[in-house]
């Protein structure tokens, strides 16, 4: 069950959540997609534990409807619709593939810490191969990092020396991080993946403020960056329609009583640029377009859907000094 107050500040500032309600239903959509695009003809890659997330969430009572019921099942629904489903299925499974990318190359460059802030239901310990004899820190809220672990079962052993850090990412976490083992003179690799709009501007300031001072030379980072448009209120009103429209027609993940995606879980207002803040601080940056991602993927975004709803960069940064 999803717990979803229809209307009512659905947010505060020391919130938590469950996997199955608020924020935590999130990493469960982001499952799901991982299970549709694993059992895909020519998948971007392969995720052998998303379906096993589901699994546990239906034992709960919450049934995640997206994995395996998508549009070419759903000939009969507004083709507009269906595009917009499709389009942002396959900007989640873009985003994983280029953050898998990124871990795989930083581990083949000799990276051996790695922190996965806001880890959800990310299984890169587990199935990427690269990350073998790595450290990975994986920070999430303590509930979801449990559902997690009891989900995979002690007999599914990472390939990682995976350290779970569970703690609120508005709360001290570098200090949760060192206590974890965190060697912070060691070059790190940090991933944010489908982190920011969760977070209130201030805290987003502040984490990478603290990943900045934890970073030792040769550290990296990946991030999927929002540009002001997406966080537009039509844009969002837009957005938030469609999903509701598909979750109503059975196209988009859905729980039992309520929907994972909700506006009112983003947290609007003016946010720094990413960007140009880790270059003042000498970080050598990159940016890629999501949508120029995903057409380089093979999986372009349908010219039905607002340019908004995916006015987003990949953003990774090296540091140097
Ligand atoms: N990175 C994972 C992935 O791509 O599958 C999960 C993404 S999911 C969209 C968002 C995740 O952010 C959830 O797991 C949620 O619990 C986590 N999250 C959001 N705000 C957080 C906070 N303040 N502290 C800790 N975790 C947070």
């Amino acid at each position: 069950m999803i717990h979803i107050a229809g209307g009512e500040m659905v947010r505060d500032s020391d919130d938590r959540w469950e996997v199955d309600e608020s924020v935590g239903a999130t990493a469960l959509g982001a499952a799901a997609v991982r299970a549709y695009e694993s059992a895909a003809g020519s998948p971007l890659f392969v995720d052998p534990y998303a379906q096993r997330f589901l699994d546990a969430a239906a034992e709960r009572g919450m049934t995640v409807t997206h994995g395996g019921r998508m549009p070419e099942d759903f000939s009969d629904s507004d083709p507009a619709l269906v595009e917009f489903v499709q389009t942002m299925t396959n900007y989640a499974a873009t985003r994983t593939k280029c953050f898998d990318d990124f871990v795989v190359n930083a581990a083949v460059a000799g990276v051996r810490q790695f922190v996965i802030l806001a880890a959800g239901l990310d299984t890169r310990a587990w199935r990427l191969d690269a990350l073998r004899g790595c450290s990975v820190f994986e920070i999430d809220q303590p509930e979801v990092l449990r559902f997690k672990e009891a989900a995979l079962g002690p007999k599914v052993v990472p390939v990682a020396y995976d350290t779970s850090v569970p703690i609120d990412l508005r709360g001290d976490w570098p200090k949760a991080l060192r206590a974890a083992g965190f060697q912070q003179s060691d070059p790190t690799a940090w991933s944010a993946e489908g982190l920011l709009p969760y977070l209130p501007p201030e805290a987003q300031g502040s984490l990478f403020d603290r990943i900045d001072g934890l970073s030792a030379s040769g550290s990296r980072l990946i991030v999927d960056v929002y540009r002001p448009e997406f966080y537009g209120d039509a844009a969002l009103e837009q957005a938030f329609e469609q999903l509701d429209r598909a979750a109503r027609s059975g196209l988009e993940a859905d729980g039992d009583d309520g929907r994972i995606y909700q506006k009112d879980l983003f947290f609007t207002g003016e946010r720094i640029d990413v960007s140009a803040w880790l270059r003042e601080r000498g970080w050598e940056v990159s940016v890629l377009p999501s949508v120029d991602a995903m057409a380089a993927l093979g999986r372009p975004a349908a010219a039905s859907v607002s340019a908004d709803a995916l006015s987003s960069d990949f953003v990774e940064a090296k540091r140097l000094d």
